[in-house]
């Protein structure tokens, strides 16, 4: 099975079409997102309604529940909170009804997806060192799962011994007697450096994860947020994917 995995899309419309569109030319079975359509970005409604056309699984993100006013947005930075409070004025009846649906977990076949973390996944856990992924990792029941949150692409990978490396790779080739925590990138916000929108391709059958990039027009939605007065902070990083 094939599965074409993104997070992090944060109502930025402009990347999640690019995403998109790379997909139309790959074959997959599921598409799974994992968390936090919106927040940060200018076009939630858009984005929440693209990704439930396209998902077959869409998994909570910290910013959802926040929008939905069950995560307290006290505990977010004041950008985060900013643009918070600016989406729930525009964000549709319709939206929030489909937000309402997401799922804080998802296991499909020998795979676990979370936004944060399989250890208490409603706490938003993140997973950033070896440590962390050591602690979530006793939590996974699965041989693999993989997260978003961090908006950092990165692998943590566990061998039979119990040592765990991480690193950052275009291709995994999944070993046998390995477990992993795959972080897939984010698609609206990357914060690694590279302003291209990352997401990730699963093939169960060939035990292969490809983590890809697409280049996008950020411009347009930074035009979009500097019409709607969003943080200047978070209009400026898209260009540098920090
Ligand atoms: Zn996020």
């Amino acid at each position: 099975m094939r599965i074409a995995i993104l997070s992090d899309v944060h109502a930025n419309l402009e990347a999640l079409q690019q995403v998109l569109r790379a997909l139309e030319h790959e074959r997959y079975e599921a598409l799974i997102s994992l968390g936090d359509v919106v927040g940060y970005g200018p076009l939630p409604n858009e984005c929440v309604q693209l990704v439930a056309d396209a998902a077959s699984n869409v998994i909570l993100g910290n910013h959802d529940d926040a929008l939905l006013g069950r995560t307290d947005i006290r505990d977010f930075n004041s950008y985060a909170r900013q643009a918070l409070r600016w989406q729930s004025t525009v964000t549709s009846p319709e939206a929030r009804e489909i937000i309402a649906t997401y799922k804080p977990y998802v296991a499909l076949g020998d795979a676990f997806f979370v936004h944060g973390g399989p250890r208490s996944p409603l706490d938003w856990p993140y997973i950033l060192n070896i440590y962390d992924a050591r602690l979530h990792l006793r939590s996974l029941q699965h041989d693999i799962c993989f997260i978003g949150h961090s908006h950092r692409g990165i692998v943590f990978d566990q061998k039979e011994d119990n040592k765990i490396k991480h690193y950052q790779r275009e291709r995994i080739e999944l070993e046998e007697g390995h477990r992993y925590i795959i972080n897939v990138g984010s698609v609206g916000q990357p914060r690694d450096g590279v302003p291209d929108a990352s997401y990730a391709l699963y093939d169960s059958g060939e035990r292969v994860v490809e983590i890809r990039r697409v280049a996008y027009d950020f411009t347009r939605t930074q035009k979009l947020m500097q019409d709607n007065d969003l943080p200047e902070f978070l209009i400026r990083r898209l260009q540098f994917g920090e």
